[in-house]
């Protein structure tokens, strides 16, 4: 049995003192045992409070985005090395607000997975349609498209060391969530898609449900049998309801 993964996406969120605190309260709350894997993937900028604060204990971290590039002219970007030179695990990749924001395409976001890869990071590979994708029959050709992608650069032995995290777009912030129904049939589908590359890594990958997943909806959502967890935006803001989403992670 897959072991379920909540990680939280803090995006452009806090400061120092609030994420600290923040921090103070997960670590307070689950020491070194927790139920699942647990990671919170902050603003470059906090990667160094989250080493300090969280090296040994049971929540790793990791950052939001990582530049294709290795090192060079390119203002404003960050590097693979320096998310690992902060202890970083895990980096989402192609998010849905920097691909409808930040122009990342498919193509891109192949890259910076590999790049991910190739550092040691644990790439947390998102995918996701549109409303007006969904309503004209097209999910799964678009996150098929966003994954095939993504899995066209890998080697075989990539395969076991990806996250994929299911984000239908018009559930991102929202407060509208994906029936576990729909999340599943989609989830379902992904792994189908990763089965054709390798089956037996396929039964292990980790795919996260995330779009206004809450207290809530949680447990409901990690039932269902391949959703190996959450990725988490506003509510992992609050230690409350983070603490009471990795709780809903248990007993499935
Ligand atoms: C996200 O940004 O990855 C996300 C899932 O956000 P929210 O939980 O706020 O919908």
């Amino acid at each position: 049995m897959r072991r379920k993964l909540v990680a939280g996406n803090w995006k452009m969120n806090g400061n120092l003192a609030a994420n600290s605190a923040l921090l103070y309260e997960l670590v307070a709350a689950i020491g070194h045992a927790a139920p699942c894997d647990i990671a919170v993937c902050v603003p470059a900028p906090y990667l160094a409070l989250c080493q300090q604060q969280l090296t040994n204990t049971a929540i790793a971290w990791g950052g939001q985005d990582l530049s294709a590039h290795e090192a060079g002219a390119y203002t404003g970007e960050v590097s693979a090395t320096m998310l690992t030179d902060f202890r970083s695990h895990y980096v989402v990749v192609g998010h849905s607000e920097r691909r409808a924001m930040h122009g990342e395409n498919n193509a891109l976001v192949a890259q910076k997975t590999v790049r991910a890869l190739r550092a040691g990071l644990v790439p947390i590979v998102c995918v996701g349609e549109t409303l007006s994708e969904r309503e004209a029959g097209r999910t799964m050709q678009v996150v098929g498209d966003q994954l095939n992608a993504v899995l066209a650069l890998l080697e075989p032995a990539d395969l076991t060391r990806i996250v994929v995290a299911y984000e239908p777009v018009w559930a991102i912030g929202t407060g509208k969530t994906a029936t576990p129904d729909m999340a599943q049939e989609v989830h379902a589908g992904l792994r189908q898609l990763l089965a054709a590359q390798d089956a037996l890594a396929a039964a292990g990958i980790c795919i996260l449900y995330g779009g206004s997943m809450k207290p809530d909806n949680a447990r409901e959502l990690m039932a269902m049998a391949d959703i190996d967890g959450g990725l988490i935006g506003g509510a992992a803001l609050k230690s409350a309801d983070f603490l009471a989403i990795i709780a809903a992670s248990s007993n499935h």
